[in-house]
């Protein structure tokens, strides 16, 4: 058998043109579209594989958005915010968490209202409420769509279109070439953005990048997430609390039975419904045959694990069912860009200020207490090819600080901040390289995005940080500092 087909040149035909073209409609294609069009593209192309939008958020079942404030003040606001304000308005009780004006409270009643619920406790004395929301997945999927659909003068939706080639000339990226039901079409735009998670355009456009996270990482495993119905979920939790060396050997025992991390249904949701989660450690997510493997490993063993939960806790199993499956297989990291400015661990333990920041947020990385770090425009700007932006999942990033980079606000941070570039490069025909970074970053603020050493911004922001040191202050900071070699290694790339 050959082991190449040389295909023959053909025409295709231009399906259109546009000011903006997103690839992907995750969190970060979803976000560069509204944030592109809020700021003056007149003409912005959002192209997605599945017919929904939402990525990994919706159809991958995660169900929650962690860390979004730092000791008493929300960081990580702008479209991120705007999702759940908007789910609240239009469907009460379809987000749920601390709210906005709890953070940072010291509250006993309220911090056991929500001790089992990761991440809504600070890890750190004194404990305090921390800003992680909650979601109802399909109603975010509806208001999603709400939120392209009030800008449709600006942005056309094209579901059902897979984005195949991006077009290069001269180190210039100029369109698109994508797959739908109705043949190979060629979509032309001033400036591309990227935001298939996995560099689906990057990788052909001989920029730097890496292949997969560190192997001890969370974001080396993929998840095939379903749903149950008909758990107790009360008992449960009591259950879970009364029994927890008997929890851990049941989901021992259930990941031998299986053969792959697996854990009982334990994801408390409204309705007595659960979530069941699992991971297929070591795989790669972008192999067509480890994702294939993954799915079918799942689908095959889920009535044994029912089965199996109903004999290990039949107080809280008994009448359990399969609900549904996740329609999508939830991925963390497969390729990472190489950019401008490759984020490591360095940013968050020296608190590396940048000139081009476009995110402050707060993360779930522990070495500097959670506090906030600066991403910069850099880290989503490939090297050698101008008018292609790269935010969400897939960001520069080394195999370590891309397991703190790769969650849903980091991800909708730099997708609106991709959005807002792409529309200012746009509209003073610069490009992306040399875009207004200034006027960027003004949008960016208007926006609802706070950022540092900005003058509309707060300043309890920069007063909060300076009275913490930014987060130099923790052990592994000083470690770092004191012995900088030991970190060197998390800085190649
Ligand atoms: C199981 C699991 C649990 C997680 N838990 C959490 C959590 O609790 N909290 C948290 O904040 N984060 C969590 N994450 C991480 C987070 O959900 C994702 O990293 C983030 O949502 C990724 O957003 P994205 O837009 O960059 O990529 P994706 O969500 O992957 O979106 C990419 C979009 O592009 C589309 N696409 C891909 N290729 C193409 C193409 N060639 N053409 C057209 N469209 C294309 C995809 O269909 C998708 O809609 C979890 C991830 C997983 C997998």
């Amino acid at each position: 058998m050959a082991n190449i087909y040389i295909e023959p040149s053909n025409e295709l035909p231009v399906y259109a043109e546009c000011d903006v073209l997103v690839v992907g409609s995750g969190a970060a294609g979803h976000s560069a579209a509204v944030a592109a069009a809020r700021a003056g593209a007149k003409k912005v192309i959002l192209m997605e594989r599945y017919g929904y939008s939402g990525g990994d958020v919706t159809g991958a079942y995660v169900l929650m958005v962690p860390k979004l404030s730092w000791k008493t003040l929300p960081f990580v606001r702008g479209i991120q915010e705007e999702w759940f304000e908007r789910m609240e308005k239009s469907v009460p009780g379809s987000t749920w968490g601390p709210r906005m004006e709890d953070i940072g409270k010291q509250d006993k009643t309220l911090m056991f209202r929500w001790s089992h619920k990761m991440d809504t406790v600070s890890p750190s004395e004194p404990k305090m409420l921390v800003r992680s929301v909650y979601y109802d997945g399909p109603q975010l999927e509806v208001e999603l769509d709400l939120m392209l659909h009030e800008l449709r003068d600006q942005i056309q939706v094209l579901y059902h279109s897979w984005g195949t080639k991006p077009i290069i000339e001269n180190n210039v990226c100029k369109g698109v070439i994508f797959e739908s039901k109705e043949g190979r079409k060629v979509v032309f735009a001033k400036v591309v953005i990227d935001a298939t998670g996995d560099g689906d355009l990057y990788r052909q456009a001989g920029v730097p990048y890496e292949h997969l996270s560190d192997d001890a990482t969370r974001s080396h495993a993929i998840t095939v997430a379903w749903r149950v119905g008909g758990v107790d979920n009360d008992y449960l939790l009591t259950w879970r609390k009364s029994h927890p060396e008997e929890w851990r050997a049941a989901n021992k025992e259930l990941s031998k039975m299986v053969g792959f991390s697996a854990s009982l249904p334990s994801w408390d949701e409204p309705f007595n419904n659960c979530l069941v989660f699992n991971k297929h450690l070591g795989m790669d997510c972008s192999s067509i045959a480890d994702l294939t493997k993954a799915e079918t490993d799942t689908r095959n063993t889920i009535r044994m694990v029912i089965d199996y939960c109903k004999q290990a806790i039949p107080g809280a199993y008994r009448n359990m069912y399969l609900l549904s499956i996740g329609p999508q297989t939830g991925v963390r990291c497969s390729n990472r860009l190489l950019g401008e400015y490759v984020m490591t661990p360095y940013d968050w333990a020296f608190a590396t200020e940048h000139d081009d920041v476009i995110a402050w947020h707060s993360t779930i990385c522990r070495i500097n207490d959670c506090a906030p770090i600066e991403i910069p425009y850099r880290a989503i700007l490939p090297k050698g090819v101008d008018n292609l932006l790269c935010p969400g999942r897939h960001l520069s990033a080394d195999p370590v600080s891309i397991d703190w980079l790769n969650l849903i606000p980091q991800c909708i941070g730099t997708g609106q901040a991709a959005g807002v570039a792409a529309a200012i490069a746009v509209e003073k025909g610069t490009g992306a390289h040399d875009v207004d970074i200034r006027a960027v970053q003004s949008v960016l603020v208007d926006q609802n995005v706070p950022l540092p050493r900005n003058d509309k911004v707060e300043k309890c922001y920069t007063e909060l940080v300076e009275e913490f040191q930014h987060g130099l202050y923790t052990d592994l900071a000083k470690k770092a500092r004191e012995n900088p070699d030991e970190f060197n290694q998390y800085r190649q790339g």
